[in-house]
This record gives structure tokens, sequence and C-alpha cells, in this order.
């Protein structure tokens, strides 16, 4: 049933337990996973003489997250794709998921914001709302 199964990870703990369930799911199914993070361009800063450097410490810490998820992925059965993506969030996710046909999403319900009231993630709900197949949040 899923063969393409994309799972967003911000290194918080919600997006390492959704990576247990998307691991359970890709192995059930011998499906594709695709994990996913982005980061944000530092576009204010563009122009000062710092961006180049800035904009490479964040990708090297971007791509630290991603080695820190296939990592927590331990020892895996199916084929694994990283997808290291610059800009907003949700949007990204959404253009990975269609990109490699994904038929499942898998994240948290919460990420790494600090405003611990919320019941769901800007992330998870923008997500939710616009994706085209189903989405697993988890918490
Ligand atoms: P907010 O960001 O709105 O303050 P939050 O951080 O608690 O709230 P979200 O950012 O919506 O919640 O995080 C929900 C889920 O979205 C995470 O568990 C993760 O699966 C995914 N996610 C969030 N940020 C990223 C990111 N930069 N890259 C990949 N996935 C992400
Ligand atoms: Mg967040």
């Amino acid at each position: 049933m899923f063969e393409n199964i994309v799972l967003a990870f911000d290194g918080s703990e919600y997006s390492r337990k959704a990576l247990q369930c998307a691991k359970a799911i890709a192995e059930r199914f011998e499906a594709t996973l695709c994990l996913v993070h982005v980061f944000r361009n530092p576009s204010d800063l563009l122009g000062y003489a710092d961006y180049e450097k800035l904009f490479s410490k964040r990708k090297s810490a971007a791509q630290a997250v991603l080695d820190d998820a296939l990592q927590e992925l331990g020892h895996i059965t199916f084929t694994v794709q990283e997808e290291l993506q610059e800009g907003l969030e949700a949007e990204a996710i959404l253009k990975v998921a269609e990109s490699c046909k994904a038929d499942l999403i898998v994240m948290g319900t919460r990420g790494l914001g600090a405003v611990k009231g919320l019941l769901v993630g800007s992330v998870s709900r923008k997500v939710i709302h616009y994706a085209e197949c189903p989405v697993m949040a988890v918490h």
C-alpha cells in the first residue's frame, strides 16, 4: 500500500517518534523512505559580507540533522533517500512529497517550537492542510 514514504525530521523528540513509525511502516511495506530536513536561507542577511559564511554554516548544521536521522534509523532493510532542502518548511516538505510521489508523509504533531500551548505546530498544520496524500502526525 505504501511505496514512497516521506519523513519530515527536525531533530525534535516528536520527529524522533515519527521516525520510528516511518521506519516500521517502511519495513512492513518495503517502501522507500525519504528523509527531509529543511533549513532557512538567511535571506535577511543577503548582501552582508558574512552571508556566504552563515549560509554554509546553516547548511552543514542542517546536514548534521539529516545525519542524525540516518543514525537513528539504525539497521534498515529498505531504501533511504536524503533530501536537504532550503526554504520554508511546509512548502519544501510538500514539494519533496510531490517530487518523490509520496503516498504517506510522517511527521511530529509538534517540533522544536517554543510555544508549548499549541496542539499542532504550524509546519504540521500546513502540511496536513495541503498534502495530497495521507499524513501521519505522531505525538
Ligand atoms: P512552530 O514551528 O509552529 O513554532 P513546532 O516547532 O512545535 O511549532 P512544527 O514546526 O509544526 O511544530 O513541527 C512539527 C513537525 O514538522 C516536526 O515534528 C517535524 O516532523 C516537522 N518539521 C518541522 N520543522 C521541520 C524542518 N525544518 N524540516 C523538516 N521537518 C520539519
Ligand atoms: Mg517548528
